[in-house]
C-alpha cells in the first residue's frame, strides 16, 4: 500500500462536487455533485444525451473534465491547467484511481484474442504486479461466482452476449476495485439474457458493494440502489431514494421520463 494515500475510511469512495465537462462548445455537464458512500448503489438514470456516460468516465478519469473537484476515498485529483486545458497531474494518482474504480461496459470489451480465463486474469498481472498463479485461482473463484466456471478456456466469441457480460463482470471484480462502475450493463443484451446479468449486479450489491450504476433498467434501479439520480441535459433534476423517485416523482421532467420507460 501507498503510505503517501491519504484514505479517510468515512468518506465517500467517490464524491464529484460541481462537476462541468465540455465537448469543444458542447456543455455536457453542467455542475454536478454526487456521491457514493462505501457500500451503497447509486443508480444514474436520464434521457439517452443527458450525459450519464460522460458522467461515469469523468469518475474515473477516463475523460478529462474542466471544472469541480473528483475526490476518491476523501482524497482530491491534483490538476495541472484550467478550464479546456486541464488535465490530471500526476499519473501514479490516475492509476491508483482507475485500478480502484473498475469499469463494466455496454458492449463488454473482451479481448477478442484472449481466452476468457486470461481476460480475467490479464490487468491485475499487467498493472498490478501480481502473482500469476494467485491471480488464476482469484479469476476461476471469480467465473464460478458469475456462474461460468465452465468457460475458463472458451474465446468470448463462443459465449452468449450474458456470458460475455458476466465474464467483463468478474474481469473487473479481479482487480479487487474499492468500487465498480457499470455503463448500460444490459443494454446490449436480449431481454431473456438481460436476467442473468440483473442477478450477478444484485448479488453484488447484497455483499455491500460500492456501485455506480447507469442503467435504463428502471426495475434494476428500484431493486439495488440506496440513491437514485436523475440526470436531465447534463443537470442533476430530481434525486432520492427510489421508492420516493419512482413513487412519487416531483417533477414533469422526471414523470414524463418514467412514464415513457416503464
Ligand atoms: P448518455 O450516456 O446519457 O446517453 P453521453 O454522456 O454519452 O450521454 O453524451 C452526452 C452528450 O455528449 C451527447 O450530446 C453526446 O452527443 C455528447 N458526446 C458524448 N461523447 C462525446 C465525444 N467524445 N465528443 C463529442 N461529443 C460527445
Ligand atoms: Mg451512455
Amino acid at each position: 500500500m501507498n503510505t503517501t494515500t491519504k484514505s479517510d475510511e468515512n468518506a465517500p469512495v467517490i464524491e464529484i462536487r460541481d462537476l462541468h465537462k465540455a465537448y469543444g462548445n458542447l456543455e455536457v455537464i453542467k455542475g454536478v455533485s454526487m456521491s457514493a458512500p462505501r457500500g451503497h448503489v447509486i443508480s444514474l438514470i436520464g434521457s439517452s444525451g443527458s450525459g450519464k456516460s460522460t458522467l461515469l468516465r469523468c469518475c474515473n478519469l477516463l475523460e478529462n473534465s474542466q471544472r469541480g473537484e473528483i475526490l476518491f476515498n476523501g482524497e482530491s485529483v491534483r490538476w495541472k491547467g484550467h478550464g479546456a486545458s486541464r488535465a490530471p497531474a500526476d499519473r501514479n494518482q490516475v492509476t491508483r484511481f482507475r485500478t480502484n474504480l473498475s469499469m463494466v461496459f455496454q458492449q463488454f470489451n473482451l479481448w477478442s484474442h484472449m481466452s476468457i480465463l486470461q481476460n480475467v486474469m490479464e490487468a491485475p498481472l499487467t498493472v498490478l504486479g501480481e502473482d500469476r498463479a494467485e491471480v488464476e485461482k482469484r479469476a476461476r473463484m471469480l467465473l464460478e461466482k458469475v456462474g461460468i466456471g465452465d468457460k475458463a478456456d472458451a474465446w468470448p466469441a463462443q459465449l452468449s452476449g450474458g456470458q460475455q457480460q458476466r465474464a467483463a463482470i468478474a474481469r473487473a471484480l479481479c482487480m479487487q476495485p474499492t468500487a465498480l462502475l457499470f455503463d448500460e450493463p444490459t443494454s446490449a443484451l436480449d431481454p431473456e439474457l438481460q436476467q442473468e446479468v440483473v442477478k450477478v449486479i444484485k448479488d453484488l450489491a447484497q455483499e455491500h458493494r460500492t456501485m455506480i450504476i447507469v442503467t435504463h433498467d428502471m426495475r434494476l434501479a428500484a431493486d439495488v440502489s440506496d440513491h437514485v439520480v436523475f440526470l436531465h441535459q447534463g443537470v442533476i433534476c430530481e434525486e432520492g431514494a427510489p421508492d420516493q423517485l419512482f413513487g412519487n416523482p416531483q417533477t414533469e421532467r422526471l414523470q414524463q421520463f418514467l412514464s415513457a420507460t416503464m
